[in-house]
Order: structure tokens, then sequence, then C-alpha cells
């Protein structure tokens, strides 16, 4: 049988609570709200889905308590088709999860607890069958760093290549920045990371030129702007798509998903990017 290529991802899983109120709680007040969900997220957790809805099989590493959110999370994976059986089960710990109070003109403030994502064993990625047909590695920053380099490692001694999506922006290592082999930044992160002000297309183009002193790949996402690639010898800018514009939540996530699937997929570097702008322009034009 041939085999069939896939990717890993490295990350978050979190329930998040999302409670609709009138106005956001100041300081010892106490609001009442008018309704509240649980929504499957976490930034690992939703690029997992991605690159599944993108069409090419996902593998996730990840944690989850053994509390009621668990199962929750679990199930949101396997709905989705991604492969949880390397997400672990952690006796004795709470599951990640975020409360995100959002008030009626749509802002938002959350608190998020990384429970269970901070005991993701390494471990895991000694294991052959994590890896078997594996392409590429996915990772974000809701883990700490010295588990993403870990996995970036890992991922390199077996020719795997690694797609980091710095977000949050956080300060990176050296370490980490070599063993990443793709960066995929939006405009916010790619200002912390480089300085500079990101607020057009050709902003992202300087921002990626100057990224890629420190790393071998660059995609700065500019929303509706477009995105810029940079690397040692690529300087690439796409332009965005005029969308009727909906809601840019996932957008990110979207973007990534589809990206990776196509390099899954072995399309080159601007062609994934083109299907990911596409794609994720599509997804900010639809209701959710
Ligand atoms: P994030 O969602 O991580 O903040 P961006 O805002 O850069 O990242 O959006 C990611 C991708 O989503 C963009 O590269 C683009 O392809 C698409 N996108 C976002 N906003 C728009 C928009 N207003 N019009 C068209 N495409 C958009």
């Amino acid at each position: 049988m041939t085999p069939t290529p896939c990717a890993v991802t490295l990350g978050s899983l979190h329930y998040d609570i999302v409670v609709d109120a009138p106005h956001r709680p100041a300081a010892g007040e106490t609001v009442t709200g008018s309704a509240w969900r649980p929504v499957f997220g976490g930034k690992g957790g939703n690029q997992a889905v991605a690159v599944v809805a993108a069409g090419v099989p996902c593998r996730m590493v990840s944690a989850v308590g053994d509390d009621a959110f668990g199962p929750f999370l679990r199930d949101g994976l396997r709905r989705a088709g991604v492969d949880d059986a390397h997400v672990a089960t952690i006796a004795g710990t709470g599951s990640g999860m975020s409360v995100a109070i959002m008030d009626v003109g749509g802002d938002y403030g959350a608190v998020i607890v990384s429970g269970a994502n901070l005991a993701i064993d390494p471990g895991v990625l000694a294991k052959d069958a994590l890896w078997q047909d594996a392409t590429h590695l996915v990772l974000q920053n809701e883990i700490p760093e010295a588990l993403n380099l870990a996995a970036a490692e890992a991922a390199r001694a077996r020719g795997v290549t690694t797609v980091l999506n710095a977000a949050p922006a956080r300060p990176m290592s050296d370490a980490m920045a070599r063993a990443v082999d793709i960066l995929v930044v939006n405009a916010g992160e790619a200002e912390a990371l480089c300085g500079r002000k990101v607020a057009s297309l050709e902003d992202a183009g300087i921002a990626a030129r100057a990224l890629a002193e420190r790393f071998r790949v660059v995609v700065v996402t500019a929303g509706g702007d477009g995105v810029a690639v940079a690397g040692q010898d690529i300087s690439h800018a796409e332009p965005g798509h005029a969308v009727a514009l909906v809601s840019t939540h996932g957008a990110g996530d979207c973007f990534i998903g589809t990206m990776v699937a196509e390099l899954v997929r072995r399309e080159s570097l601007d062609e994934a990017v083109a299907s990911a702008n596409l794609a994720a322009a599509r997804h900010v034009s639809q209701p959710r």
C-alpha cells in the first residue's frame, strides 16, 4: 500500500467558555450575562483541525486533564478526523481552558489557563508511530519553548519540516529560531519579533525580509492586504483577495492548515501560500 503523507501538530487544547454580557465587568463588579457556550479551542487543536479540513491527515500531540472538559476536547478532535492517539489524559490535572467575556460591541477580555497542556510528555517524540509517513510538524507558542524545541529537533532528525506559528508572540531563543524551517506570523506577531510596524503588504515584505536574517523561511500574513514570503533566495508578495468581510475569527488557523496541507501534498511554497490566502479569504467571508 502507498503511504499517505500526513502532518503532526504539537500544541494546546483549550475548552473555551465564551460568555455574552452587556459589558465586561469592572473590578469588583458582577455582571449578568445573557448566554454562554463551550467552544473547542487552543491554537494547536484548531490548527490540527484546519489541516484535516484542508484534506490531509493529522496527528495531534497534546494532553487533557481527567476532568469533564477532557472528553469534550478529545471528541472535538475525533469528530474533525484528527488522530488523537498521542493526546494523553493526565490524572489530577485540569484541562487547558479559557473564559472569554464578550460584550455587545464584540470586544472581549479573556483568561487562559494552560493546565494539562503544560504536562505534555516529551517522551512521545521518540515514538516511531508518531512520525510514520509525517512530512510536516506544526507548532505554536501556547506551550513552553523547551517542548517546541525538542519537537522541532526530533522532527529534523527524521527529515520532517517544522512550521512554527509564533502565536502568541514571545521572545525566541536562537536555538529555536534555527530549529524552525518555516515561520508563520501575522502583522502583530511580526512587529513583536522584528520591532517594525506592519500596516501594509509592503511593510509585511520588509518585516519578512528582516526576519529572514534569523529564520530560514518567513511568511507574514497581513490580513486583507495580503501575504509576504521571504527567505535566503525568496522574496514574494501575494495580494489579499477582496471579499465581503463577515468574521476574521480563525482566519490564521485556516491559513496555516491549508498551507501545511498543500506542503504535505508536495505543492511549492508559493502555491501553498496562494491556496492558503484564498482559503482564508473565503473563511473570513463566511458566517460561522
Ligand atoms: P490572524 O487571523 O492570525 O490575525 P491575519 O489577520 O493576517 O492573521 O489573517 C490570516 C489570513 O486570513 C490572511 O493572510 C488572509 O489570507 C485572510 N484574511 C484575513 N482578513 C482578511 C480580509 N479582510 N480579506 C481577505 N482575506 C483576509
